[in-house]
């Protein structure tokens, strides 16, 4: 079953929490998600790559850049670029031997939010799966007492930043 866009909470203004849906979700870092999608990388997550001491060139796929929402969803539409993929192994070249993240301290906010996404309604915001999900490790339907919607949304909302 396709879960992609599913809506999972809805934040108000103030910044409470409506669940609308009870889920599960535990990363096994398989990395599917890090070898099926084109990740998206704005200037300020370039910025802080660059600051450890890695060159632009060695994990930019190239300089042209797209517009995709922004990180403070106010601002609208910003320019992002891709993260470059190994040559010959459709995978993002910050993969590790182990599957891991090479740089999973720093690594671009569409990292740190995936598999999940917010979006913008005329009241508040929605939380949802991403609309772009490949990843199997998210049960929806888990009871209330299991559920970790809330501590998911939390995550999500101390990445962004909303206005
Ligand atoms: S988010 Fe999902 S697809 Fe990505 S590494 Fe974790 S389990 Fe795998
Ligand atoms: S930066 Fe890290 S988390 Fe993001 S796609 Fe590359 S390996 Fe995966």
């Amino acid at each position: 079953m396709d879960i992609s866009s599913t809506p999972i909470a809805k934040i108000s203004a103030d910044g409470s929490i409506e669940v609308l849906e009870h889920i599960r979700f535990v990363c096994t870092s398989c990395a599917e998600c890090c070898k099926l999608n084109n990740i998206p990388i704005t200037e300020e997550d370039i910025e802080k790559i660059v600051e450890r001491g890695i060159e632009v060139d060695q994990f930019i796929e190239e300089l042209s850049p797209v517009l995709i929402a922004s990180k403070s969803l106010e601002n609208g539409l910003i320019k992002a670029y891709f993260l470059r993929k190994k040559p010959f192994v459709n995978e993002c070249v910050f993969v590790d031997e182990l599957n891991l993240c090479k740089i999973h301290e720093f690594k671009p906010s569409a990292c740190q939010l995936y598999p999940f996404s917010i979006r913008k309604e005329d009241e508040g915001y929605v939380a949802i799966v991403h609309p772009d999900c490949v990843c199997d490790c998210i049960e929806l339907g888990i009871s209330e007492e299991k559920s970790q919607t809330v501590e998911i949304v939390e995550n999500l909302l101390s990445t962004l930043t909303i206005n």
